[in-house]
């Protein structure tokens, strides 16, 4: 597809180019931030969690960091401190401090305390997921295990569809509010503690026979759509504007780039594949 034609088919991602926007993601944390409000009430401590390329990064730099950055009563020792991880490395960003690392990695997360000099972080969003097996049953319970885990640390969950994410597909991001690890709860003790609840191992200890999950003990994840939802639909094609209507159409190139995107190597490797053949060809 060139690059008019997705211009025209994906709304989001031309407004993304048009806005300076690395990918067209911005429009879903902007969308959940509409109805949630995720940066009210002094969030000064954020981290972005598999942040490559970098849009929802951008989205903390422009909505947290600048603004406060810009202020008239600026304090320097009380910007708000952003920490951004991924596998991949990033182009940079004002005012995000870029970790390039594992997020599952325990050594990870004591860069990102570091950086916060112990503080507890007053916001963690993160736009990756677990990854799907295709075997259907074990993909479902490796879900649940996880709506379960954020049950129990959270007194408010909410499943959210920003409009910018296409129908078509099923994602869906987790609002998790109120932070409130059950009594006693040490950090160290994470993975026993999910394993109690998510696994069959714990499934004696649930007791699952006296009605678990039954009546008002049953869990619901509410599920709302967010965003401007008279506003654009992803699932939609839009004609692109032309001279007639007094705007001119020029399909802008990506904001940026991948740095390190994993389709390099292949391609290094296709062209070499190709000189190879060439020269054989030629000889
Ligand atoms: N939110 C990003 C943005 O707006 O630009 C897009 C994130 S992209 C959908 C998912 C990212 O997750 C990829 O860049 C990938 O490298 C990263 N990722 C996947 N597994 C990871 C892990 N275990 N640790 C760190 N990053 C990971």
């Amino acid at each position: 597809m060139g690059r008019a034609s997705r211009d025209k088919r994906d709304i989001y991602y031309r407004k993304a180019k048009e806005e300076g926007w690395r990918a067209r993601s911005a429009f879903k944390l902007l969308q959940i931030d509409e109805e949630f409000n995720i940066f009210e009430g002094g969030v000064k401590r954020v981290v972005d969690l598999c942040a490559a390329p970098g849009s929802w990064s951008q989205v903390l730099s422009r909505t947290l960091y600048l603004p406060a950055k810009l202020s008239p009563d600026r304090r320097d020792d009380d910007l708000p401190l952003i920490v951004s991880i991924d596998l991949q490395p990033m182009a940079p960003i004002e005012g995000v401090i870029q970790v390039q690392g594992d997020i599952t990695n325990a050594r990870t997360a004591e860069v990102v305390i570091k950086h916060f000099d112990g503080c507890k972080a007053d916001l963690v969003v993160c736009d990756g997921a677990p990854d799907v097996t295709g075997l259907h049953d074990m993909d479902e319970f490796v879900q649940s295990q996880l709506i379960l885990a954020l049950k129990l640390f959270f007194s408010v969950v909410t499943f959210a569809k920003p409009k910018s994410s296409r129908n078509s597909s099923i994602e869906a991001f987790a609002v998790c509010e109120n932070y409130s690890p059950p009594e006693g709860f040490n950090p160290k003790d994470l993975h026993h503690l999910l394993e109690k609840v998510g696994t069959p191992s714990g499934a004696d200890d649930l007791d699952c026979s006296s009605g678990w999950l039954e009546g008002p003990n049953k869990v619901y994840i509410p599920f709302l759509a967010c965003g401007d939802l008279s506003g654009y639909d992803s699932d939609r094609s839009y004609p692109l504007p032309t001279v007639a209507e007094g705007c001119s159409y020029q399909s802008l190139d990506p904001v940026q780039p991948p740095i390190a995107p994993p389709y390099k190597r292949a391609l290094e490797m296709k062209k070499a594949s190709h000189g190879i053949r060439e020269l054989s060809l030629d000889s």
